[in-house]
């Protein structure tokens, strides 16, 4: 366990089990230089405790990087319940985490991630301040999400093609959900060319209609011929079966953890597709909650999660400098932030 902890610069790893509420939960703090650590609790159903234990770690180090380049006064943890088969009392079970990231006094701020809802953060929120995203504040992370790959595809696109707008650019976005369906939109307004996949085809068909937009089935957007493949569905969609079927010269999306493998963001760069890293691009969310949580006026939100341009434009010529993948240049600058 220790040699997990050195390994990923941990600070902090804690454990509560509650058989009454039936929460066997872990708190991953990785680093609060930059303040309390915040982070999503996902609840899913893990094969053993040790997947727990690596997802919480290496979901709580991404927060840190996430935060420290999208320059917010926040730390990076997480938390993960290991989902019972059946939940009896989920009113009980989200108490009881709530109580435990109460009893870390502060330093862990937890929100909504996969597997958990508005509604189970609203019962967390009965127990303990320590919580960001629920129905009392209305920090909707989604929208500004949608915001901030928006700017980041613009400067994908000034880095990689030389154009000024996206007027007339191809977008080709898998997934339209609460990001996609909003990052759709505003492409739309900005005169984007946009092609679209969702596993719903109903949502699809209406979204389809509305922006005027070709779609094709889930597994045809990876051979779409487009400037801009936007994946906003799924982690883990750049991998050894999609990565050579791909026709665009960028990759650019709100999904976590686009790649299978570091190795595949080598394999982009060497191909000279130019990659916006996820957690730089996706950073919209936590800027919202990071800045809400303590008032910050939207306009100021709207501004700072637009710097995510400038963020990227950084990355892309430090890559193009030192000819290394701009996912590798993204952890070096974060790593600048966090240590030195
Ligand atoms: P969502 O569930 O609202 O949307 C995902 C969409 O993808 C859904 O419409 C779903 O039907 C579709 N989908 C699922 N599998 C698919 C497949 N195989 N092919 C095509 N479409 C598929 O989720 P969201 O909140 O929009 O988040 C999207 C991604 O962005 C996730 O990876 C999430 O982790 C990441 N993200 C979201 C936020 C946020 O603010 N919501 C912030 C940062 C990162």
């Amino acid at each position: 366990m220790f040699d997990k902890i050195e390994q990923a610069h941990l600070s902090e790893l804690h454990f509560k089990s509650d058989e009454s509420s039936q929460l066997k939960s872990i708190i991953a703090i990785h680093n609060t230089k930059l303040g309390p650590a915040l982070g999503g609790c996902r609840c899913i159903e893990y094969d053993c405790e040790e997947s727990a234990v690596n997802d919480v770690i290496r979901l709580a180090k991404g927060m840190s990087y996430k935060a420290a380049l999208a320059g917010v006064p926040q730390g990076g943890g997480k938390a993960v319940i290991m989902k019972p088969r059946k939940i009896e009392d989920r009113v009980a079970l989200y108490q009881s985490f709530g109580r435990f990231v109460d009893e870390l006094g502060g330093r862990y701020i937890t929100a909504v991630d996969s597997g958990t809802n508005l509604n189970d953060m609203d019962q967390v929120s009965k127990v303990t301040h320590h919580v960001s995203g629920s129905h009392q504040d209305g920090l909707d992370p989604s929208p500004i999400t949608a915001l901030g790959v928006f700017a980041g595809i613009k400067s994908a696109v000034k880095h990689k093609l030389g154009y000024e707008d996206l007027n007339g650019v191809h977008v080709a976005i898998q997934g339209i959900g609460n990001v996609g369906g909003s990052l759709a939109d505003l492409l739309y307004q900005a005169g984007a060319r946009l092609t679209l996949t969702d596993i719903d085809t109903e949502k699809l068909d209406a979204c389809s209609k509305k922006l005027n937009a070709a779609q094709v089935q889930p597994e045809d957007i990876y051979n779409v011929s487009c400037d801009v493949f936007a994946p906003c569905g799924l982690g883990a969609v750049i991998n050894d079966e999609t990565i050579n079927q791909l026709q665009c010269a960028i990759v650019a999306g709100s999904a976590n953890n686009q790649l299978a493998s570091n190795e595949h963001g080598n394999i982009l760069h060497r191909k000279d597709i130019l990659y916006a890293p996820d957690y730089v691009i996706n950073a919209g969310g936590l800027i919202n909650v990071s800045l809400g949580i303590i008032g910050v006026e939207e306009a100021i939100i709207r501004n700072k999660t637009l710097g995510i341009h400038q963020t990227l434009n950084e990355i892309f010529q430090r890559s193009k400098v030192d000819n290394t993948p701009p996912h590798v240049i993204a952890d070096l600058m974060a790593e600048e932030v966090l240590y030195h």
